[in-house]
């Protein structure tokens, strides 16, 4: 079915901390796929992840700082009020669901998750509910580890970009956005060792890890 309306993200994540490796690529994004709002969803206990060092609460407030004033953005805590652990395709089932069935929806995964996305939960569903974007990532390469993801990948990517406004779900999209080699074990690994991060995340954020003696030695 088409759909000419708006496409709106929804971007997952640990976000232990929060970083610039998610917050740039995702802003050149918006010109790229003429997104109009990402929504940020961050994760509790992902289920083929090891536990975050900071607490749900602490990953929310970084993630709030980080986006404070800036209209693209919205933070979604829906995951974090939930004890049980949350899987991506039952909440956007739900924000399918909220969102009605016309408008176009894209979930935006860096290319190391898409690497992984056969271990995920009900993968194959995803494209059932939204589009997926996948952005690059420095050292992660394109070929993808089984071939029944290998298949499902090459049936479903597009290249033209305006498909993603134009359907409401289905297809994936590679971004063409800049590669940035940061990542939040390497954030939490220089505060371990006493290092700076501050090129790599907001200062707001940074200042709420300082506060909250987060990642330390
Ligand atoms: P960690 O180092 O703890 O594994 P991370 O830096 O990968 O964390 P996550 O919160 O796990 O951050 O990532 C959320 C999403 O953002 C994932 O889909 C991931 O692939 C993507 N992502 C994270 N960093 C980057 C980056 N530098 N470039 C592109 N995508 C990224």
């Amino acid at each position: 079915m088409k759909s000419e309306n708006s496409l709106m993200a929804l971007f997952g994540g640990t976000f232990d901390p929060i970083h610039y490796g998610h917050l740039r690529p995702v802003e050149q994004l918006t010109q790229e796929i003429c997104l109009e709002k990402v929504i940020l969803l961050p994760n509790n206990v992902p289920p083929h992840r090891a536990q975050p060092e900071a607490s749900a609460a602490q990953r929310l407030k970084m993630v709030q700082l980080a986006v404070a004033g800036n209209s693209l953005f919205s933070v979604d805590d829906r995951e974090l009020q939930r004890d049980t652990p949350s899987y991506t395709i039952e909440t956007l089932e739900t924000l399918r669901k909220e969102r009605g069935t016309d408008h176009a929806l894209a979930f935006i995964i860096g290319q190391d998750s898409l690497l992984t996305l056969y271990k995920w939960h009900r993968w194959q569903s995803l494209l059932d509910v939204c589009h997926l974007v996948v952005l690059a990532r420095p050292g992660y390469p394109r070929q993808l580890a089984t071939p029944e993801l290998q298949r499902w990948y090459d049936a479903h990517t597009i290249e033209d970009a305006s498909r993603l406004r134009q359907y409401p779900q289905g297809f994936i999209y590679q971004a063409n956005t800049p590669l940035l080699d940061i990542s939040a074990t390497e954030i939490r690994q220089r505060r371990h060792e006493g290092r700076d991060c501050s090129d790599l995340l907001p200062f707001s954020v940074e200042r709420y890890i300082e506060s909250q003696g987060l990642y330390r030695a």
